[in-house]
């Protein structure tokens, strides 16, 4: 197997091997918070099937759900039809959704979700006689997925230097990142009454002319670090929308669906936005899913009596695939029954506590955390903040030292994530914490 994995799999961005001195894990099984090998090796998944799993892996109620659901309806499409799923699926999201969204679009993964959401805004502002409006903002170390639209979004900069004649023209905005702020005189901008976000009124100032929307990842920049947002950050950004007449489009893909301890991080401020993508953790896990949620505005934009074109041009083969759709509402059905978001306080304070129990460590040093998410960033002297070279694959050296310790943990760069699934055990998020400070410290010192 391991030979087939290396001879025919084209992994997405490192293939296996880049991880030296490893062997290429294959999984065979899932069990709660683990993961299981072809070796029968058992790895607690610090990263939660990369950020999806809510409930666990094989949740026997999910299990079931899907079971069933293959039995009676494995697809047939919401291009001129409907599904029994697919509908359910669309009341019970705006049920849950910050107040104000009332329309579901499904798709299957969550850049396209993301890209659904920046055609809706063009579309929309086009057709509602504002056709100047046609341009994007994006804030750095953004990452909204890799199709060309979300990438000309994202803030991730090498997809800029790499596919730069693919993507579309944006204005990029200062992410709040405290730890490495460029735009705060103390390179600290906690007390700077968020410097940022006035950095964000003056671009929107200027451009509100030409804005269709913006885009952002609201509480947590996911793939971009682990970068947690100060309060009021996404309150702020709200408002500004408001102000200058520019639709807010919310990227809950990785923090959506318990993830930062609320349902959406957006309601954390209570924050409607504009539109929503989701995926990840919406089927837990288990099947390529995605909507992007908008407002009866938008919608009737498209489809109300004085539309023009009475279309919107998108639609994928899987969209609402009814076996995704009742995974997604076993999913949810679990979301009541354990009171899975009340069950959490707990544990996060449980991770605040080993968290900043890091601090302690000589190369830690920044550690963050929005809810059930949690960063830890290595640098090699922390009074200057300097970062690892990337060469010295630190944060690999890490994870593969935990691999060691029966966890499975990837990295972004220098930054150890956590991610674990929301069932975890208090007794598992403790070895998981054991694990990844005896990791660093053996790494690091
Ligand atoms: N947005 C965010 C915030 C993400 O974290 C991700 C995936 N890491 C995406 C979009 C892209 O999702 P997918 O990989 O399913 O296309």
């Amino acid at each position: 197997l391991r030979r087939y994995d290396s001879e025919y799999l084209w992994h997405p961005f490192t293939q296996m091997s880049e991880w030296e001195g490893a062997e290429n894990i294959i999984i065979t099984r899932g069990e709660g918070s683990y993961i299981i090998d072809t070796d029968g090796n058992r790895y607690l998944d610090g990263v939660g099937a990369i950020w999806t799993n809510v409930h666990g892996h094989c949740r026997a109620e999910i299990n079931e759900a899907v079971k069933q659901q293959v039995d009676r309806l494995e697809h047939s499409t919401l291009l001129g039809l409907s599904n029994d799923r697919a509908a359910h699926l669309a009341k019970r999201l705006i049920d849950i959704a910050p107040p104000g969204l009332a329309k579901v679009f499904y798709s299957d993964n969550g850049s396209t979700a993301v890209e659904i959401g920046v055609k809706m805004a063009f579309q929309y502002q086009q057709q509602t006689g504002n056709k100047q409006k046609t341009k994007f903002i994006r804030f750095d170390n953004a990452y909204h997925g890799d199709t060309v639209g979300s990438m000309s979004v994202g803030g991730i900069a090498i997809y800029h230097e790499v596919y730069a004649p693919l993507l579309f023209p944006t204005i990029m905005a200062p992410s709040p990142y405290c730890y490495r702020c460029t735009l705060s005189p103390e390179g600290d901008c906690n007390s700077c009454g968020l410097l940022c976000l006035k950095e964000l009124e003056r671009l929107m100032e200027q451009h509100a002319h030409e804005l269709a929307g913006l885009v952002i990842e609201p509480s947590v920049q996911g793939a971009g670090g682990m970068i947690v947002q100060p309060p009021g950050f996404v309150k702020g950004v709200r408002e500004l929308c408001d102000r200058f007449d520019v639709l807010m489009i919310a990227d809950e893909v990785a923090v959506g669906f318990g993830r930062t301890g609320a349902m959406f991080a957006c309601g954390k401020e209570g924050v409607t936005p504009d539109i929503m993508a989701l995926s990840k953790g919406i089927s837990a896990g288990y099947l390529p899913l995605a909507a992007t949620l908008t407002t009866k505005k938008i919608y009737d934009a498209f489809w109300g009596d004085y539309a023009e074109l009475k279309t919107f041009f998108h639609g994928h083969t899987f969209t609402g695939n009814p076996i995704a759709c009742a995974a997604a509402l076993a999913s949810l059905d679990l979301f009541e029954k354990e009171r899975l978001l009340e069950s959490l306080p707990p544990k996060i304070a449980y991770l605040n506590q080993r968290l900043h129990g890091l601090l302690e460590l000589p190369h830690v040093g920044d550690v963050r955390q929005e809810g059930m998410i949690g960063g830890i960033e290595l640098v090699v002297d922390k009074d200057t903040r300097k970062p690892y070279h990337w060469e010295e694959r630190v944060g690999v050296r890490v994870c593969l030292e935990a691999r060691k310790r029966g966890l499975f943990l990837r990295p972004l760069g220098n930054i150890i994530v956590i991610f674990p699934p929301l069932s975890i055990s208090m007794d598992e998020l403790a070895l998981l914490m054991d694990g990844i400070e005896a990791s660093i410290t053996a790494v690091t010192g």
